[in-house]
């Protein structure tokens, strides 16, 4: 609290666990552009947000990677800085060098901030044709531990272990967060997401948590399906589901699979929630191939300042925002090549701006 008055920020109502809200005049936010098309896309957003006159002040931040006293390669402080003392950002794509070179950021940052909870919202967007017009499913993925605790070792030549880290507490904590995230978006269902059949001890207790925590919620539904299951039914009737939770590996594939759905990586948001602080990203990587030739669909990284925006309690910015957005993928006129069009990143921009003029 001390720190929210520092920067006039007064929180309004505070959450047991994550949801945070703010109200007061202009915020400050870090905007990490991130790497390949990064720059251009929040460009394009900078523009939007400019176009809305949205109160935020953006305080743009460098991730390349530094070396520590360690010897070992890690975020920038300057950058870490920034986030804890905005307490908010929002983040493109970062580069991660397979096989060598320093570790995932996206994974770094999200230690550092304790990012718990990573939240996909994947709607059908009018006109854009996909093969249901009736999704409108969240994903809510434990996002510390799981099969990516960066537990591993090799036991002997050949043979390497790597440690699936399941405890109360996280799975206790996303839980919460889900049946939170139900209630303040008007949702009616959560569904357990989980392999307790062949991972009796790690998701037998994630699952246990989920049932603990749907007591508390007695108006939202709450339902345990097996990941397969709904990997199948999400591909023949994803209107079966509503608000999914489950633990961090299930869930970086199974939202990957919902944003298919809808149109791809190019038009899905993304929330990283913690206690400390969020971050918003979009979920698609730096599309080296199209990199600097304002090519690149912004759609991605605008919905998720948007739900940003939604979470800073400014939904009257976000959503008109969200409705330029859509209309302009409703009208087809100005669509980047990833969704069939011939529109340059610039000109897709330009008409969001224009239709936010016109609406004020
Ligand atoms: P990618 O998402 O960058 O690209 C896959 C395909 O989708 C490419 O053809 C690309 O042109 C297209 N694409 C992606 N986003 C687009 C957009 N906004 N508009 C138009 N087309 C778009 O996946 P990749 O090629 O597997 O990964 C490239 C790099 O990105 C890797 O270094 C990877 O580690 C990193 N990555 C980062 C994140 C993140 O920071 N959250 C996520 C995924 C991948």
């Amino acid at each position: 609290p001390e720190k929210f008055a520092q920067q006039n920020i007064k929180i309004v109502a505070a959450k047991p666990l994550g949801t945070r809200l703010y109200s007061g005049d202009v915020k400050k936010c870090t905007l990490i552009p991130g790497d390949g098309i990064g720059p251009e896309i929040s460009a394009a957003v900078q523009q939007i947000f400019a176009a809305a006159n949205v109160p935020i002040e953006w305080e743009t931040v460098d991730v390349t990677p530094v070396r520590g006293p360690d010897g070992k390669f890690g975020i920038p402080q300057a950058a870490i800085d920034s986030v804890n003392r905005n307490k908010i950002g929002l983040k493109g794509p970062l580069m991660t060098p397979v096989g060598k070179g320093h570790r995932s950021l996206n994974l770094a940052l999200r230690k550092e901030f304790n990012l718990y909870a990573n939240v996909r919202p994947c709607r059908s967007l009018e006109g854009y044709k996909t093969l249901y017009d009736d999704v409108d499913v969240v994903t809510i993925r434990e996002n510390t531990e799981g099969e990516y605790s960066g537990i591993e070792h090799e036991i002997v030549d050949g043979v390497v272990q790597s440690i699936k880290l399941i405890t109360e507490d996280a799975s206790m904590r996303v839980a919460e967060f889900a049946f939170q995230y139900a209630i303040e978006n008007n949702r009616k269902k959560v569904t357990a997401v989980h392999k307790a059949n062949i991972m009796r001890m790690s998701d037998g207790l994630f699952l246990r948590c989920c049932r603990e925590m749907a007591k508390k919620y007695p108006d939202v539904k709450f339902e345990e399906k097996y990941l397969d299951t709904v990997c199948l039914n999400m591909v023949q009737d994803p209107s079966l589901y509503d608000v999914l939770v489950m633990p961090n590996l299930y869930g970086d594939i199974l939202s990957d699979m919902c944003a298919g759905l809808v149109g791809g990586l190019g038009l899905t948001p993304s929330g990283n929630i913690g206690l400390n602080g969020a971050l918003f990203e979009s979920v698609h990587g730096t599309a080296p191939d199209i990199a600097g030739q304002d090519k690149a669909n912004p759609t991605a990284l605008l919905l998720s300042a948007v739900m940003m925006l939604k979470y800073m309690q400014l939904a009257p910015y976000a959503n008109v925002i969200e409705k330029a957005c859509f209309e302009t993928i409703k009208e087809a006129k100005y669509l980047t090549g990833d969704l069939g069009g011939k529109a340059k990143c610039s000109e897709f921009t330009n008409e969001i701006c224009d239709k936010i003029s016109k609406s004020s």
